[in-house]
Formats: structure tokens, C-alpha cells, sequence
């Protein structure tokens, strides 16, 4: 038998790696924009359209390439970082691997223009598939521009697993924040479809942050620091108040470089022990230094995991640093006068629910006030039909009107379970309803028809609110803004700010500040997966307004809940497609009991 083994083709190999280098859009940009730090540029432009799918590219003033060099450095393994393996333990660039240029133009196709700074002309050379289409010599400025187009052309798999325009602009914006915060010597801009997410100037580290999420954000930190002569830290973490829902503001720098480190995010959430509110993280801005030697970066492709020589003792001093930080401020009083009391009030509600369940906390038909006579109405009926259709029980299907009729009206039973569950009786047995998410479906519907039909209520607010946005989150809102509107919501942008005067009157005012989170949160944006932009929002919202798992619910309420879900288009499933209710009919019961 002949032999069998042969020796891949460059440009299958590239292609084969680049799997492991560039996942998505977001990939590229990381590697372009570390790139142009080692070529110790001080001005980086990123422009990126169709979310990364179409174009990135990326901008410097760095060093540039001689014509021979930029031929070179799209093969692989071709890097001038390092030159032996010995050079692995004192690296001071991000890259080293020299494997991602080659990987890019594996799979796109790659334009670049450079010059150096002692070079007259500059070279452009054009790349697609890993075959060099064209070098020439050309007119440019000192240092480099790359553009990375149409990401995955050839490889359809790949470029069917992307994610909405949404999601990959999301790690888009996630990658640049981390490398423009690991750099804020450098000057960063970040444009993309022409509009201009970011504008960072060269400034220190803390006015970065603030220049990153927001200028306010500069009074949420509190400056944390530690040198021994193992390591030096230093950095800022979130005030306990501010903490979020998303991870999206946790941040481990080390030698430069972005890291993610599950054990040392122990350590920070153990140093907050007892000052956060259930399912809220820290937020932290961690610069470690260590000898270079004492770690070893390259355990991963994208080298965003390290590991440590002594991981336990970093552990301990990160931990007691921020314990330290916390305990001065909260010695400090004064520096808490600031505080807005209304950040507390959903929490408050939650942990006293019974008396002071206000009726805003639900939707208005819901509402006590509103639905001292239980009445079922008329779409109320045909579900409760359409229910038992659904769970096909042909022989409890009521046959006529006033069969149906008299099955209902026998039927106002209802009762709360563990405050999470309503269960209510049917002719054939029983019916256990998760209130949350008959709630959410509730409100998704209301919000969707509101949408289509333009009908929302809204309610104006006696104190307009102010909600400081960042530069992204102000691009997100221009999408939302008219769908906002027709849900019920009064909002302006005004500069940095939305000035909210308006809300639908089925929303409460306490609730808007975590409404307008959950709306812009990153977090909430991976999970909720639509169709459309409507359907986006109604998710959102119903999820944020929706009554949580653990509220007593006076027996009205309860009934009114159970009414509403029964008048829904879909009473099975709750936006997120979990399921409503269970049934439990007179034959499981009696087989159960056997
Ligand atoms: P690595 O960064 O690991 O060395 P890359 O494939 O990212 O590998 O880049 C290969 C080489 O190309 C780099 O080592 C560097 O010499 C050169 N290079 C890449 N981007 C730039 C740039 N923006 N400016 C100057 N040189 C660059
Ligand atoms: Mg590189």
C-alpha cells in the first residue's frame, strides 16, 4: 500500500490555525489593534462597518514595514518579537506567536499600506486566501493602515456561525475597551458605519475609565493599591452601589494585557462580601505588574489566560488590598452624601413585599384597584378553551357554552405557592402557574401590540429622569429610540443624557433606572435572542418589569395574573420559551395516589 501521509498546503494550514486565532470579527480587531501597540504608535484609528463582517480596519503611526517585511509578515510563524524561546519569558509585546496575520489573510481579504518612517514610498500589498494579488510601491504616511474585508468569504461555515450585527458589534466594543484600557497613553478612535463610538485621548489610567463609560463614572471608583516585591497592583474598583448585573466592567491587566482569571475574580467578590445585592458583580479596573518570567502567557491562543507562578498569594493580597480600599471609604461617610437613595428601592420592595406592593409593580390590569370584581373576559374564555385544546383532553373538553361557562365560573379558585407559584383548578384537576413568567408573557404581548398598534398609555413622570449614557449605549439608543417612543416612553437625547419625562403607565418610575440597565446591558443583549427589533424590546422589557419569583400576591392579583395569561395569544410558553404552567389532571392524581 502506498503512503498516505502528506504534508498540508501552506494556505490549508493558515486556514486550519486560523480557527484557533480568529473566531469571529471582534478577533481580528484584537489582533490589529496590539498590532499597532507594538508598533508603538500613539494615535490608533479603528473603523469598522457592517459589525466586522465587512470591513475592519485599523490605522496607525506606528514603525512600519520595509517592502520586504510586509510580505513576510503574512507567513506564519513570521513575527520580529521574539527570536528564540528563551525570548518567552521576557516578553514586553502583545504578540509573539506571529501567527495572526497570517491567519487574517487566510480568510479575508487584506489591503495594506505602510511606510517607515525613513522610506520615502510606502508599500501596498493586497492579500486574499493567503495569495498575494498585488505589491506595489505607493504614496502613504509613516505607519500602517490594514483593512480586513468580507471576514470568512471563504469559508461559508464560518462565516454562517456569526452572530447578529448586534452581538459581534458587542465584542467588538469589548476587545477595543480592553486594549484602550490597557493603553491609555495612546490616543484611540473608533468609528463604525461613519459614526463615532469612541474619542480617547491620551490621558492616565482613571480618566480612561472615565472617558470609556462615562465622565460620571470617575466618581464611582475608589483607588485601589499594593506593591510587595512580588507583584504591584494598583488600579480602581467600582463603589459596591454602582455594582452591576453584568460582568461587563471586570477588568484584570496583566504586564499589559488583558486577562481573564476566574480565581482572581474569586478573590475580588470575596473581598465584597456582604456589600452586594444578590446577582450583582463587582465592577474592577486591575493593573498587576510581575516579573515576566514568573508567568507564562502562552497557554492559549489568544493568549487572554496566564498562568501564575503563584496564583494562592496573588489571591490573598488582591483580596486584603480591596478589603483595605472598601473599609477606608466606608469609614468615610461623607464621601457617601451622593448616594440616590432610589438605587436602594427596588430592593427594599423586594424584601417587603406584602404591604407595600404597589400597584405599579404589575400591569394595570392587574391592578387591585382596577379588578375588585373578578371578571373574566371574553378572550379570557376562548383561551381557557384553546388551553384544554391545546393539552388535548378530549374528554374533559367542554362541550357546549354554557358548559364552558360553568367550568369557569366554578373556577375562580386560586392560590399562591411558595410565592413563586399560582395554582388553580380546572375541571380536570389542577393547573400550577409560574407567576413570573405568565407575567412576563403577559407584558411581552401588551408590549409587542403596543408596538404594531400605537397604543400604549403612558404616564408622564412629576420629576423627569436623567440617565448618563456612554458612547455606545448612545448609538444603541438612537436604534431603539422610535420603538421606545411607541412602547409609552417620553425620552430625549440630550447629549450624554436621556432625559425621560414620560413611561408607560403600566411601568413604575422606581423601576426605570434598572429598566434603562437591563436595556442597555451587554448581559442582557447575549441572552435575548429575537427576530426583530420589536420583539427585542418587548423581551427586554418584560423581562426587566415582570413581577420576580418570590412576591406575595394578594388573591386578586393572583386571579387577575391567571385571567390575563388566559387571554394571550400564546398561554404555553413565556417570551424565553420556558414553560407557563404544568398540569396536573384527575388521572395523574389518582395514579399518583394509587
Ligand atoms: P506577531 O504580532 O505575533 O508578531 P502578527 O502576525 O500579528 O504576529 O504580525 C507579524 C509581524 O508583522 C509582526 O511581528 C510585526 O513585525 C509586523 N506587523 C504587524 N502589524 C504591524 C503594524 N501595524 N505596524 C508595524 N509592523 C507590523
Ligand atoms: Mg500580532
Amino acid at each position: 500500500m502506498a503512503d498516505i501521509i502528506s504534508l498540508l498546503p501552506d494556505h490549508v494550514a493558515n486556514q486550519i490555525a486560523a480557527g484557533e486565532v480568529i473566531q469571529r470579527p471582534a478577533s481580528v480587531v484584537k489582533e490589529l489593534l496590539e498590532n499597532a501597540i507594538d508598533a508603538k504608535a500613539s494615535v490608533v484609528q479603528l473603523f469598522i462597518s457592517g459589525a466586522g463582517k465587512t470591513t475592519i480596519q485599523v490605522i496607525d503611526n506606528g514603525i512600519g514595514m520595509s517592502p520586504t517585511d510586509v510580505r513576510l509578515s503574512f507567513e506564519r510563524h513570521a513575527t520580529s518579537k521574539i527570536k528564540s524561546a528563551d525570548d518567552l519569558f521576557s516578553i514586553t509585546s502583545k504578540g509573539f506567536r506571529g501567527e495572526a496575520l497570517a491567519s487574517v489573510a487566510a480568510i479575508a481579504q487584506v489591503e495594506v499600506h505602510t511606510k517607515r518612517a525613513e522610506d520615502e514610498m510606502a508599500t501596498s500589498i493586497k492579500i486574499s486566501g493567503s495569495k498575494v494579488e498585488d505589491q506595489k510601491v505607493s504614496v502613504a504616511p509613516t505607519g500602517t493602515s490594514i483593512a480586513v474585508k468580507n471576514l470568512f468569504y471563504n469559508v461559508p461555515a464560518r462565516r454562517n456561525f456569526l452572530k447578529s450585527d448586534k452581538v459581534e458589534l458587542r465584542h467588538i466594543i469589548d476587545e477595543f475597551q480592553r486594549v484602550a484600557l490597557t493603553h491609555p497613553e495612546t490616543k484611540f478612535t473608533f468609528l463604525q458605519n461613519g459614526s463615532e463610538l469612541f474619542n480617547l485621548p491620551a490621558v492616565n489610567f482613571r480618566k480612561r475609565i472615565a472617558n470609556t463609560f462615562g465622565n460620571k463614572f470617575e466618581e464611582k471608583l475608589i483607588p485601589v493599591e499594593e506593591m510587595t516585591t512580588f507583584a504591584g497592583i494598583e488600579g480602581f474598583v467600582v463603589k459596591p452601589e454602582f455594582a452591576k448585573k453584568s460582568r461587563g466592567q471586570q477588568f484584570f491587566f496583566v504586564n499589559k494585557r488583558f486577562i481573564r482569571s476566574p480565581f482572581l475574580n474569586h478573590a475580588v467578590t470575596a473581598a465584597f462580601q456582604g456589600l452586594l445585592r444578590d446577582q450583582y458583580h463587582p465592577g474592577y479596573f486591575i493593573y498587576i505588574q510581575v516579573d515576566p518570567k514568573s508567568i507564562d502567557i502562552n497557554i492559549h491562543p489568544t493568549k487572554t489566560e496566564i498562568k501564575f507562578e503563584d496564583e494562592q498569594n496573588l489571591y490573598a493580597i488582591i483580596k486584603s488590598m480591596i478589603k483595605h480600599s472598601l473599609g477606608m471609604f466606608q469609614a468615610a461617610p461623607v464621601l457617601d452624601f451622593g448616594r440616590d437613595p432610589s438605587l436602594d428601592t427596588p430592593y427594599d420592595l423586594q424584601q417587603n413585599p406584602i404591604s407595600n406592593m404597589p400597584s405599579i409593580e404589575v400591569n394595570s390590569s392587574f391592578n387591585p384597584f382596577q379588578n375588585s370584581e373578578i371578571a373574566i373576559s371574553e378572550s379570557s374564555k376562548k383561551n381557557w378553551e384553546s388551553l384544554y385544546s391545546g393539552l388535548e383532553i378530549p374528554t374533559e373538553y367542554p362541550n357546549s357554552e354554557e358548559e364552558l361557562k360553568l367550568s369557569i365560573d366554578q373556577a375562580p379558585k386560586v392560590f399562591q405557592l411558595l410565592r413563586k407559584f399560582i395554582v388553580t383548578s380546572t375541571r380536570s384537576g389542577l393547573l400550577v402557574i409560574d407567576q413570573k413568567r405568565a407575567h412576563q408573557r403577559v407584558l411581552y404581548e401588551k408590549f409587542l401590540s403596543s408596538i404594531t398598534k400605537r397604543d400604549m398609555v403612558s404616564q408622564q413622570l412629576i420629576f423627569p429622569e436623567e440617565i448618563e449614557l456612554t458612547q455606545q449605549q448612545i448609538a444603541l439608543f438612537g436604534e431603539l429610540e422610535e420603538n421606545l417612543n411607541t412602547m409609552g416612553f417620553v425620552v430625549k437625547q440630550r447629549e450624554n443624557h436621556l432625559h425621560i419625562t414620560g413611561i408607560p403607565s403600566i411601568c413604575s418610575d422606581k423601576q426605570l433606572g434598572q429598566l434603562f440597565e437591563d436595556i442597555f446591558s451587554p448581559a442582557e443583549h447575549e441572552k435575548v435572542t429575537s427576530f426583530s427589533q420589536a420583539d427585542y424590546m418587548a423581551k427586554i422589557l418584560s423581562k426587566s418589569l415582570s413581577i420576580k419569583g418570590n412576591l406575595s400576591l394578594s388573591v386578586v392579583e393572583q386571579q387577575a395574573l391567571v385571567d390575563d395569561l388566559f387571554a394571550c395569544k400564546d398561554t404555553l410558553t413565556c417570551p424565553f420559551n420556558r414553560k407557563i404552567f404544568i398540569t396536573l389532571d384527575k388521572e395523574e392524581l389518582e395514579n399518583k395516589l394509587d
